[in-house]
C-alpha cells in the first residue's frame, strides 16, 4: 500500500498506473504534476488523480513514491525541478522507454544516484497519448522490466516491484544495458520502420491512391506510426547507439532481400520468408 503517490506527467502511462493502483486499492492519495493546468484539471475530473500542483517541487512533498512519466527528453529538467521537495525516504522510479538515459538524467539532476531510485519500464502502451487515453487495465498480464542499480536499496526495489504487481503486470529484472539493447531490437527499430514507411509513401505523388488500396496488412504493420512523435524522437536520441546498431544490421538484411529480387533468386527469398514465418508463428502460436 502506497500512502501518497506522485505522478510526474499524468499522460497515458502515468495516468494508467494511477488508475490501476486506485482500482487495486493499493494507493491512498494520488498527486499529479505536469506543465499544463488544463490537463491536470481534466485528470482530476476523470478520477485519475486526487489533486495537482503545478510546481513539481510541491507535488512531490510527502510522497512515498514518485513516478517520472514524462518524455525522455524532459527527464533531467523535471528531476532538477522536483529535487528540493523530494523526501529522504521517498522511492523514485520512472517508466521511460530507454533506461541508460534516465539513469544519466537522475544522476545529473541529483549529483549522484539516490538509493531510493529504481528505474522501470512497462512494456505496454497504445498509439494514443494524454490523460484521456489512460485506462486501468493497460498493464494487466504485460511485462514490466525493472533495471535496479547498484545504488538502489532493497526496500526501494521491493516497493517498485510491489507497485507494478498490483497493476496485474508481470515484473522482471534485467540490467540497464541489456534492456536498452533488447528494446532497440523489439520496439525502437519496428517504430522506425513504421514511421519511415508511412512517411515515404505519404510523400509519393499519388499517395491518396496508394493508401486507398492499402489492406489489413498495411494497417497492422503501420499502426505504431500513429504513436506520439515527441516521445519517439526522444527514444531515438536516448537510445542512439543501440538503435543505430539495429538499423545498420537491418539494412544489411534488407539488402539481402533486395539482391535476391535483383537476381530473381526465388530460392533465397523462400528461405528468408520461411525462416521468418517459422519464427513469427512460434512467437504468436495462440493467434
Ligand atoms: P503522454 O501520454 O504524452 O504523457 C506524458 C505526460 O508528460 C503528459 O501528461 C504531459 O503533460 C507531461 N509532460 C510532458 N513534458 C513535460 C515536461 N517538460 N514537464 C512536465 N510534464 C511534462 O506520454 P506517455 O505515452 O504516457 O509516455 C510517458 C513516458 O512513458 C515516456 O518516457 C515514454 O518513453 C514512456 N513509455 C511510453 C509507452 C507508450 O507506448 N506510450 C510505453 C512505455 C513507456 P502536460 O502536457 O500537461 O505537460
Amino acid at each position: 500500500m502506497i500512502g501518497r503517490l506522485c505522478i510526474v506527467g499524468v499522460g497515458l502511462i502515468g495516468g494508467s498506473l494511477a488508475l490501476a493502483l486506485r482500482r487495486a486499492g493499493a494507493v491512498g492519495e494520488v498527486v499529479g504534476t505536469s506543465r499544463n493546468e488544463a490537463h491536470l484539471r481534466r485528470a482530476v475530473e476523470l478520477g485519475v488523480i486526487d489533486r495537482y500542483e503545478l510546481a513539481s517541487e510541491r507535488a512531490v512533498e510527502g510522497a512515498d513514491v514518485v513516478v517520472l512519466a514524462v518524455p525522455l527528453g524532459a527527464m533531467t529538467a523535471v528531476c532538477r525541478a522536483l529535487r528540493p521537495g523530494l523526501g529522504e525516504e521517498a522511492v523514485l522510479t520512472d517508466v521511460g522507454s530507454a533506461k541508460a538515459s534516465v539513469v544519466a538524467s537522475v544522476e545529473a539532476a541529483f549529483g549522484g544516484l539516490p538509493s531510493g531510485f529504481v528505474p522501470a519500464h512497462p512494456i505496454a502502451g497504445t498509439e494514443r497519448s494524454g490523460v484521456e487515453a489512460a485506462f486501468p487495465e493497460l498493464f494487466v498480464h504485460r511485462r514490466v522490466i525493472l533495471t535496479p542499480l547498484e545504488s538502489s536499496s532493497p526496500v526501494a526495489c521491493q516497493t517498485v516491484r510491489g507497485m507494478w504487481e498490483q497493476t496485474g503486470a508481470l515484473v522482471e529484472e534485467t540490467s540497464v544495458e541489456h534492456h536498452d539493447l533488447v528494446l532497440a531490437a523489439t520496439s525502437h527499430l519496428p517504430h522506425m520502420l513504421a514511421f519511415g514507411l508511412v512517411d515515404s509513401l505519404a510523400r509519393l505523388g499519388d499517395h491518396d491512391e496508394i493508401f486507398r488500396y492499402a489492406a489489413g496488412g498495411f494497417r497492422d504493420f503501420t499502426r505504431i506510426a500513429s504513436s506520439d512523435p515527441v516521445m519517439w524522437r526522444d527514444v531515438c536520441l536516448a537510445n542512439r547507439e543501440a538503435l543505430l546498431a539495429m538499423i545498420a544490421r537491418y539494412q544489411i538484411d534488407l539488402r539481402l532481400i533486395e539482391e535476391a529480387i535483383e537476381r530473381s533468386d526465388g530460392e533465397t527469398l523462400l528461405e528468408i520468408f520461411n525462416r521468418a514465418k517459422q519464427a513469427r508463428d512460434g512467437l504468436y502460436s495462440e493467434e
